[in-house]
């Protein structure tokens, strides 16, 4: 198994496949005495690229990989018997500093739900997703579950919520359901747009075919029969393969009308965004799905009673549609009996910043941040102690080293000011500034604010001019005040998400990191 996934390819991946096919064909053997799959994210993305070797009873991962190291891989997955000892000493020799120990923390300690057809599965072959499992549930939904009894094993799950807000699925779903008759619609909202996001950008582009299941058993539950893949402009090969995907879903009546001879019909379109971070706010990218600017809008009126063309919407994004299969296969109580009380089941996070193992990271909830950022991620590099980690993108906040035994929940993360957001995860070492990781925020913030509001249009561009004083050691004492009153007016008076949080990486840096910015400050006799 080769990844295929964008981590992969920018490290090389296209040309090592090509080597080992090359080096197959040398070795006079054909594609069925030795298969080269590509495949989606085998998740230690920073070692890529990535190479799994299957023979019966054994699978050994390879990173790091050049085309040049193509024949001993070959040579390896030939090793009769596939014990140690028959693999061919040079063999083993040109290997050994690539070999990745799948029995290490970083696989062990993981829990895959929502990806485990990631880096097994032919993103681009709808037999392979089938002979993995995919689609037997919305089989199974169509033929023996009516739509409340999907919504009651969702609700049972205790789901909430990947994008960031954390809402009850089983709530949002029911909300949808139980509006009046007519049309309704199903949206799955893949603009994620965080920096140091990249957690649905894996699902898309290893698989596919999973999400749309998701969706499917979704629409049945909530009686819709249109909806829509929103995906953003800057995920070239996850939209190729979605649109792959849903060809041939639709190829297979797995979409389309009479869904697996039954009267449940489904459209699945792909809506690509053109590059606005707010269009991941659940009522601007309404609007850009209509063909309209995307720009936020008060609530209530919220999506599930009045959404795409003022019919009830249900918005849930990638990880939450891909998760639902397995919660319908093992059952909610299953599902529920992972996690925290209130944040149940597993969470995917996207691991980066000065970390040893980069890469996709999916445990329970409760998991504690330090298992997830010393332990799987193996600490900083230089085995310097971590300083902190940056949850929640520009929405979230900082959580400081000592407060790193912290449970990973949507709860406790709110307790330190920081938020679960989507699921990027940044580890700081002992170097960074916290006045700069608070401006480099802030920037992105100002960048992105679409311009409705005036306290994130002129606010955010204020915190950043203030930002810039302490980053350049030049603010005086009554900046801190001024510092901290602006951030509590943008969050409280802002209309959107994008502006009530702007301010979260200024305030949890102030919090916790206050000393950074008071020696950034000059004194009066300076
Ligand atoms: Fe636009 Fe910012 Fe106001 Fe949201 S808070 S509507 S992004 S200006």
């Amino acid at each position: 198994r080769c990844c295929d996934a964008s981590g992969c390819r920018s490290a090389g991946s296209q040309a090592l496949r090509t080597a080992l096919e090359g080096a197959r064909d040398a070795a006079g053997l054909d594609p069925s005495q030795l298969t080269i799959k590509p495949v989606g994210c085998l998740r230690q993305c920073g070692s890529g690229p990535l190479v799994a070797c299957d023979r019966p009873g054994r699978t050994r991962l390879f990173g790091g990989l050049s085309p040049g190291q193509a024949g001993a891989l070959i040579a390896d997955a030939l090793a009769a018997g596939g014990e140690e000892e028959t693999v061919p000493a040079t063999t083993a020799d040109a290997l050994a500093a690539h070999r990745i120990d799948l029995d290490g923390p970083f696989f062990a300690l993981q829990r895959p739900v929502v990806l485990e057809g990631c880096g097994q599965v032919n993103p681009e072959s709808i037999d392979d997703a089938i002979a993995f499992g995919t689609y037997a549930q919305l089989q199974r939904v169509l033929q023996e579950l009516s739509p409340e009894q999907v919504r009651d094993e969702v609700r049972r799950s205790g789901l909430r919520g990947r994008g960031g807000a954390g809402y009850p699925t089983g709530l949002k779903w029911d909300t949808v359901a139980l509006q009046p008759p007519g049309p309704r619609y199903v949206v799955c909202n893949a603009d994620e747009g965080d920096p140091g996001a990249f957690m649905d950008r894996s699902v898309l582009e290893s698989d596919p075919h999973r999400l749309i299941e998701g969706m499917a058993i979704a629409a049945y539950a909530v009686g819709a029969e249109r909806g829509f893949v929103y995906v953003r402009a800057e995920y070239p090969l996850a939209i190729e393969r979605l649109r792959l995907a849903l060809q041939q879903a639709r190829s297979r009546h797995l979409l389309g009308n009479h869904i697996h001879g039954t009267t449940f019909n489904l459209r699945l379109e792909v809506r690509v965004g053109a590059g606005a971070y707010v269009c991941g706010e659940e009522t601007a990218l309404l609007l850009s799905i209509q063909g309209q600017r995307g720009m936020p809008q008060p609530r209530p009126p919220f999506p599930a009673q009045s959404g795409l063309w003022g019919a009830p919407t249900l918005i849930n994004n990638v990880e939450t549609f891909t998760a639902v299969p397995a919660i319908l296969r093992e059952g909610g109580d299953w599902y529920a009996a992972m996690g925290t009380e209130h944040s149940k089941g597993t969470k995917v996070f996207a691991l980066s910043g000065a970390v040893v193992n980069t890469g996709l990271v999916e445990v329970p909830m409760g998991t504690p941040l330090r298992t997830v950022v010393e332990v799987i991620g193996g600490g900083v590099p230089d085995g310097s102690p971590i300083k902190a980690v940056q949850t929640g993108g520009p929405s979230g906040g900082c959580i400081p080293a000592e407060r790193l035994d912290t449970p990973v929940d949507y709860e406790s993360l709110l307790e330190l000011g920081s938020m679960m957001g989507s699921g990027g995860m940044v580890v700081m070492g002992s170097s960074t500034s916290m006045p700069e990781v608070a401006r480099h925020f802030m920037g992105f913030s100002v960048n992105e604010s679409c311009g409705k509001c005036i306290p994130c249009r002129a606010g955010t561009v204020q915190l950043a001019q203030l930002l810039d004083r302490f980053v350049e050691r030049r603010a005086n004492p009554e900046d801190m005040d001024r510092l901290d009153a602006l951030c509590q007016m943008v969050k409280v008076t802002s209309l959107c998400g994008l502006g009530q949080s702007a301010p979260n990486p200024v305030l949890s840096t102030l919090r916790w990191f206050r000393h950074e910015y008071e020696a950034a400050c000059r004194q009066p006799a300076d």
